[in-house]
């Protein structure tokens, strides 16, 4: 009994030792066999002269007269609501730039500068401008004030 099991045993090693060297050999073919390399790709960088093109750009401060945009919420300057001086209505404004000033004009067109806002203040809070008017009536018009 003894003796099968380490007959077994033995085998067992062997196999293990065949099987071992098959593997060297296989590794050994391999390192001594050409290992394909990618091919170098040719760099491709893509001529773009004018990115964005130019009639997809949001205009600059610089390309246009004034910017503006519709603020519903009431505007709360230095911790007050800010009321039109001339009506008393304190939602629905337009906030409008004309170079580094701010101004704001209510529904009823009541329009004052307000020099608490300034343009950083604007850009922060007017979001993208995707559009562009040729006049500020069609600007108002654009943003439902039209001019009264
Ligand atoms: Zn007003």
């Amino acid at each position: 009994m003894f003796g099968r099991k380490h007959r077994r045993m033995r085998h067992e090693l062997a196999e293990i030792r065949r099987h071992h060297a098959e593997m060297i050999n296989t590794c050994m073919r391999e390192e001594q066999e050409p290992v394909p390399q990618p091919r170098p790709v040719e760099a491709v960088t893509p001529v773009v002269d004018d990115f964005p093109p130019t009639n997809l750009r949001a205009p600059t401060r610089d390309e246009v007269e004034g910017m503006m945009m519709r603020r519903r919420m009431p505007l709360v300057l230095n911790g007050e609501v800010h009321a039109c001086p001339q009506c008393g209505t304190y939602r629905d404004w337009i906030v409008f730039t004309l170079g580094d000033e701010v101004w704001l004009r209510c529904q009823d067109g009541h329009q004052a500068l307000e020099p608490r806002l300034d343009t950083a203040w604007f850009d922060r809070n007017s979001g993208p401008n995707e559009t562009r008017r040729a006049t500020f009536e069609e600007g108002l018009r654009h943003l439902g004030h039209p001019k009264t």
